[in-house]
């Protein structure tokens, strides 16, 4: 399985992209979250986006679903099919009341969300199976009240999406994947609906080890800053447009 990361930045970075991620494997792929920053990194890796045709949306926040209007006229116009977007059933509607403002009256008549989008819906702890992978989602604790979602793909990866630090299923997940991608704010202050870098620090070594970060603030857009980061920690950070290998095992 390839890993590349289209983007690693917070919601504030204008320097390194939204976090998303895509997954090559079994001839076909996985793009998680779809902001609009994906256009021009697919472009800089060389994924035209007609060539994507799977997406999971993690949660409905506007870093990682403002790209998810031009994906689907994207597809419509220049692409051969409707991209499959995997979601929470609870995010179904709320993500067709974002988009549909702008989508759905068109000059040939009024459109529904199935109209662009063959959608998933999962229910909570949903799994599903592509390229001879299964993928299995969670519930997050992001911000109270608010459905959002994690996804394991064993023995590959666990990725957390927003969310606070769930100490024991990253660590339950630690034994059965390779890498483990969680989100850090990098920031000294409390972010309550995030995971801090001291909460990561408490990871038992092997965890740490294995441990990969992403959505975090400009100031490690510079590489010499990750670097040393890379350095210092057990735990590293992940640069936009970088990639991993992982073994099927
Ligand atoms: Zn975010
Ligand atoms: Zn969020």
């Amino acid at each position: 399985m390839k890993i590349t990361f289209l983007g690693t930045g917070d919601m504030f970075s204008v320097e390194q992209y939204h976090n998303s991620m895509l997954a090559e494997f079994g001839g076909t792929h996985l793009v998680i979250d779809f902001p609009e920053s994906n256009a021009k990194a697919l472009k800089e890796v060389g994924f035209p986006m007609t060539d994507i045709h799977n997406v999971f949306i993690t949660h409905l926040h506007e870093d990682h679903i403002n790209g998810v209007q031009m994906l689907g006229y994207y597809s419509q116009i220049v692409g051969d099919r409707k991209p499959r977007l995997f979601i929470h059933e609870q995010l179904v509607e709320p993500l067709w009341s974002i988009l549909s403002p702008g989508m759905r009256y068109t000059t040939d008549g009024e459109r529904t969300m199935s109209d662009y989008y063959d959608i998933v819906p999962l229910p909570d702890g949903g799994t599903f199976e592509l390229g001879g992978v299964t993928f299995e989602t969670f519930r997050t604790q992001h911000v109270p009240g608010m459905v959002s979602n994690g996804i394991v793909a064993k023995p590959y990866f666990y990725y957390s999406a927003d969310s606070t630090l769930d100490q024991e299923r990253v660590e339950r997940a630690a034994a059965d994947v390779q890498l483990i991608f969680h989100e850090c704010h990098m920031h000294d202050l409390v972010i309550k609906s995030h995971t801090s870098l001291k909460e990561l620090e408490q990871l038992p070594a092997e965890v740490r080890q294995k441990t990969v970060l992403m959505h975090y603030h400009d100031e490690y857009a510079d590489a010499s800053n990750r670097e040393r980061f890379n350095r210092e920690h057990d735990l590293r950070m992940v640069g936009t447009l970088e990639s991993f290998e992982l073994d099927e095992k």
